[in-house]
């Protein structure tokens, strides 16, 4: 069994679903699709909860009335036959009925606007469920809220995904075509909550790994996982094949093509993850699993909004003891530490969230100097195969970064990454730079890559 997840817009336009339809049963085996909501919906949603919180009604209806006549042109066009219209109108109906109401309750809290944001991906998977039915497929809707769970660390808990999830498959054994819904799932209190933006390539790994799929594939509206930011980088090509690690540390520090977790479940249960195009299926795409080529730099991505922290011992302490102190206060805080850099006296570290910034701050200062914190900044991240025999990468990555302030380096850490802090105001020169030198500048000498 293989599990599909198709992403905004690959299910954002009527003819998009046709498509989806098309590819889904183009290949025999059984299926389960998971889709996100319709590519704008999830912002318009979030919006709406703002118009909320804010009280502003007239804001608040304008909202809800544009994207209802999204919907509503948008089943018109999807659906062809009397009865497939009828019942997809009564979806947009019952759904907007509930956004309606559900915008309308004072005070807008938290645990409203999750209920809101959720309807993205409801209206999408009945939707696309309905066009199915209209068509004479088999395939069955099943509540991404039922086996999808978190637990009070935001943590999805696959052991319930596995049980829920197995059970529902065996009592609908007939289908091949199973849908659901990505990026929504309930926290502990029952509620309903979501895996943060870009979540459904979680969801599509979490259930690949519960029900140890053959593969996870992320369908998208690119041809794989690029070398570099193709928003921000002039010529960037698609790789085809990558580690798990490798993919992991590129999801996680910022390329967007996949939520930064979603390589972990997949990696826990070794099940291959896929990224495919839907505009261009026949492209090859990227294969993740536990080889890939011996090219030594992979791919660059990059991480916005880091907040960098400079940490000074003062004398009274052991420098022995330092840094366990250090790191202690940011456990206190589940705030993770992504870059490090140490000198004798000295411990920079940067952070993304920093929600708990003043509280960890305060803490710090109870045994140690701390300079002002430089906030806006973009950790760097380069990928490869850097273990410690191959000669030349650092200075490669230095070249390419003569002209721009670097605030932290970090390389040795793994084998497969290096880091480096610069202001965010530096980040496109930044990435332009490194991927002249390290992509183009040999290899179009060598021949090695022509870059489509
Ligand atoms: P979906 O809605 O299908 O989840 P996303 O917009 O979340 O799609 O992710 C796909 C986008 O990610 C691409 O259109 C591309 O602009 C962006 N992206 C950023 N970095 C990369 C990268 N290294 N490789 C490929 N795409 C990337
Ligand atoms: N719809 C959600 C979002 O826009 C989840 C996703 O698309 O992956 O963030
Ligand atoms: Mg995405």
């Amino acid at each position: 069994m293989q599990v599909w997840k198709f992403g905004g817009t690959s299910v954002g336009k009527p003819e998009r679903m046709h498509s989806i339809r098309n590819l889904i049963t183009a290949d025999s085996g059984r299926k389960i699709v998971v889709l996100s909501a319709l590519s704008g919906t999830t912002n318009s949603l979030l919006s709406m909860g703002e118009s909320a919180k804010s009280g502003n009604e007239e804001e608040l209806a304008g909202k809800i009335a544009e994207l209802r006549a999204h919907y509503d042109a948008f089943v018109k066009e999807l659906l062809v036959s009397p009865e497939g219209l009828a019942n997809g109108q009564q979806i947009v109906e019952k759904e907007f009925s509930f956004i309606q109401s559900v915008t309308s309750i004072r005070p807008f809290t938290l645990k409203q606007e999750k209920e809101l944001v959720a309807q993205g991906e409801l209206m999408s998977t009945q939707l696309f469920q309905a066009y199915l039915e209209e068509q004479g497929e088999s395939s069955v809707l099943l509540p991404a809220l039922e086996f999808m769970l978190i637990d009070a660390d935001n943590e999805p808990v696959l052991s319930h995904t596995e049980e829920a999830l197995g059970q529902m498959l065996l009592q609908h054994a007939d289908k091949q075509l199973v849908i659901t819904q990505g990026f929504i799932c309930r926290n502990p209190r029952g509620e309903v909550d979501n895996l943060k933006r870009g979540g459904s390539d979680y969801t599509a790994s979490l259930i690949g790994g519960a029900i140890r799929a053959e593969e996870i594939q992320i369908w998208t509206d690119i041809d794989g996982m690029h070398n570099n930011d193709p928003r921000i980088v002039r010529k960037t090509f698609p790789i085809r094949e990558l580690t798990f690690e490798e993919a992991a540390e590129l999801a996680y520090f910022g390329a967007k093509i996949l939520h930064p977790s979603t390589i972990t479940p997949a990696k826990l249960r070794g099940v291959p993850v896929r990224l495919k195009n839907t505009m261009e299926p026949e492209a090859f795409g990227t294969l993740i699993a536990t080889k890939s080529s011996d090219r030594e730099i992979k791919a660059i991505a990059a991480k916005d909004g880091i907040t960098a922290v400079y940490i000074h011992s003062t004398r009274m302490l052991n420098a022995y003891g330092f840094l366990r102190r250090v790191f202690e206060v940011f456990e206190k805080y589940k705030t993770p530490v992504d870059m490090i850099t140490t000198s004798e006296i000295s411990v920079s570290v940067t952070i993304d969230n920093p929600e708990n910034l003043e509280a960890i701050s305060a803490e710090l200062r109870q045994f140690a100097d701390l300079e002002d914190h430089d906030y806006n900044q973009t950790i760097i991240c380069i990928v490869g195969n850097f273990s410690a025999d191959k000669e030349g990468v650092a200075l490669k990555v230095l070249e390419a970064m003569k002209n721009i302030p670097i605030r932290m380096i970090s390389y040795g850490g793994s084998e497969h990454n290096i880091s480096i802090l610069v202001d965010g105001k530096f980040k496109a020169d930044a990435l332009n730079a490194l991927n002249e030198r390290l992509f183009y500048y040999e290899d179009a000498m060598k021949g090695i890559f022509t870059a489509p």
